[in-house]
C-alpha cells in the first residue's frame, strides 16, 4: 500500500513523503492534535495530514485531492464528526469476509458507484481547531453484513467486523 498511498501525494503535484505522528497510526490511543487527550476508542485506521521532505515537515491543505486507493464501488456515503465518510467495497474476499475501505472527513459529490484506484473521491472536510487531514481505515466485513450496519459506532462494536493496518496490508493469494 506504501507505493499506493505515495502515489497519492504525487497526483497533488506533492514530491515528499507522507509522516505520521503519534496518534495517527492504526490503534494509537492518543489523539494527535489538542492538548495530549486519549482517544475514546483507539484509532481504527491511519489519518493523513502531513508530509516530509528537504524543507521540514508540513500540513497538507482543504484543497488536497483525496483519491481512492483501491478499485471498487462506492456503497454509502454518511456523515462523521468533521465531513462525510465514504464507504468502498472491494469484492476481496477472505474467510467470508469482504474487504471495504472506508474515506473519513472528505468532501465529496460522488454517490454510489464503481469507482477505480486513483479516482478522485474528493477533498478535505475541516472543523475548527483540528489540523487537516483525512482518515483511511481498511476493514474485513462479513459478506451479507446488511448495509445499515455500515456506520462508525455500528463497525467498532461488531465484533465479527476486523479493522487492520493499511499500512501492513497485504492482499490475499
Ligand atoms: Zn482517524
Amino acid at each position: 500500500m506504501k507505493e499506493i498511498f505515495k502515489s497519492s501525494l504525487k497526483k497533488n503535484g506533492i514530491d515528499k513523503e507522507w509522516y505520521f505522528k503519534d496518534g495517527m497510526n492504526f490503534r494509537d490511543n492518543t489523539l494527535w492534535w489538542g492538548e495530549c487527550k486519549k482517544r475514546t476508542a483507539s484509532h481504527e485506521g491511519i489519518d493523513f495530514g502531513y508530509v516530509i521532505g528537504d524543507d521540514g515537515i508540513c500540513n497538507i491543505n482543504e484543497d488536497f485531492i483525496v483519491s481512492n486507493f483501491l478499485d471498487g464501488s462506492i456503497i454509502k456515503v454518511i456523515d462523521d464528526f468533521i465531513g462525510k465518510s465514504v464507504f468502498v467495497k472491494h469484492e476481496i474476499f477472505n474467510e467470508s469476509k469482504e474487504l471495504f475501505s472506508i474515506f473519513g472527513h472528505v468532501k465529496t459529490q460522488l454517490e454510489e458507484g464503481p469507482i477505480g484506484s486513483f479516482d478522485n473521491i474528493g477533498t478535505i472536510s475541516t472543523r475548527k481547531n483540528i489540523p487537516v487531514h483525512f482518515h483511511y481505515s481498511l476493514v474485513w466485513i462479513p459478506e451479507k453484513t446488511s448495509f445499515d450496519l455500515l456506520a462508525w459506532d455500528k463497525l467498532n462494536s461488531n465484533e465479527s467486523v476486523l479493522f487492520i493496518d493499511p499500512k501492513s496490508f497485504k492482499m490475499p493469494k
